[in-house]
């Protein structure tokens, strides 16, 4: 049995060698074969020099260095590619989701019942309470308006099995947007809380616009609820339109009322323009993905790499 770790690294050079102590030490008490999968997502630090000389050290290092940043989602599906190992899992490089966990997540696959253990955040302590109403109402609606099963909390480390692994390589789109990936290839996943912990150092990636970004790519990539909510709306006001014209012209006909007041005629116009620009922009969104995607440009490109049938363009 072979375990495949998949780290993606973006300006880890802190973080890292003391993952890779911990990790190391972990991986001994399990005393199974296993590979690091050390993917450089562009790294503007010392990360790949400190991965080099690790792996001139450290045969269980196998590791890749993209052209640029392509990423998180890049460098997991990089992985994912070229990950070897029966079962596989993706770990962040700053301890955030703990080694320490691995054993049980082992156990509890090999009792043969789940197809992957996946991790979730217990509680949100230390976050700013704006950001945890935010992505409470993100999960909240994304698991409404999709098929996309998310658990509130989820993280991206989770141990699978080959077949998970493989079902993950087959969707190849370009927008990826992994949190929805695992829920909507299905299996038997069981989700494992624990307590959040703060990286160990360096600093994180995502600002809150990120994330607001990458949230909005969520929803977009897995439902197309918007642009029927976009359809309904326009339904919805045409039928009211209709009706108010008519009103106004049995009104006129009847009783002789002009119709006054240039003021709200003026703002009913504004508005319906308004409307008519957000989701102009919604289907702007989806019209944008599509183009993308049809273009079929690689998700990562590897400039540099210590292993021997690395996929360097996928
Ligand atoms: N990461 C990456 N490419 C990026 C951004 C992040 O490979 O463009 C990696 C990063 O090195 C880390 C993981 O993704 O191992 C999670 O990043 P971070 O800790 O910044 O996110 P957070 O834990 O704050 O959500
Ligand atoms: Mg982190």
């Amino acid at each position: 049995m072979k375990l495949s770790l998949i780290v993606p690294c973006y300006n880890e050079q802190q973080a890292l060698p003391i993952f890779h102590k911990a990790v190391t030490a972990v991986m001994a008490d399990i005393g199974c074969e296993y590979e690091l999968l050390f993917v450089n997502d562009g790294s503007r630090d010392g990360t790949l020099d400190y991965i080099r000389s690790a792996a001139a050290q450290d045969s269980h290092i196998v590791y890749l260095s993209f052209s640029r940043n392509f990423g998180k989602e890049a460098a997991m599906y990089a992985g994912f590619c070229n990950a070897t190992g029966d079962y596989v899992a993706v770990m962040d490089a700053d301890m955030q989701d703990p080694p320490a966990l691995l054993p049980r997540m082992l156990e509890i696959l090999q009792t043969g019942q789940y197809d992957s253990v996946a991790t979730r955040r217990a509680d949100r302590t230390g976050e700013p309470p704006i950001r945890s109403w935010f992505s409470r109402m993100f999960y909240r609606l994304i698991n409404r308006i999709s098929d996309a099963d998310i658990v509130s909390g989820a993280r991206d480390f989770r141990l699978m099995r080959r077949e998970m692994v493989d079902a993950i390589v087959s969707m190849s789109e370009y927008n990826r947007f992994s949190k929805g990936i695992f829920g909507w290839i299905g299996f038997k996943t069981y989700w494992l809380p624990y307590e959040n912990v703060e990286r160990v150092a360096g600093q994180t990636k995502w600002s809150f616009w990120g994330l607001f970004k990458y949230a909005l790519d969520g929803i977009t990539n897995f439902s197309q609820t918007p642009l029927s909510i976009a359809s309904w709306f326009g339904i919805g006001m045409t039928a009211f339109s209709f009706f108010m014209l008519c009103f106004i012209v049995l009104r006129r006909l009847i009783f002789g009322d002009p119709v006054a007041g240039w003021a709200s005629t003026v703002c009913v116009i504004v508005f319906i323009g308004g409307l008519q620009m957000f989701f102009l922009g919604v289907i702007g969104q989806y019209l944008a993905k599509t183009y993308l995607e049809t273009k079929r440009r690689p998700h990562y490109i590897v400039s540099e790499t210590n292993g021997k049938d690395i996929k360097k363009i996928k």
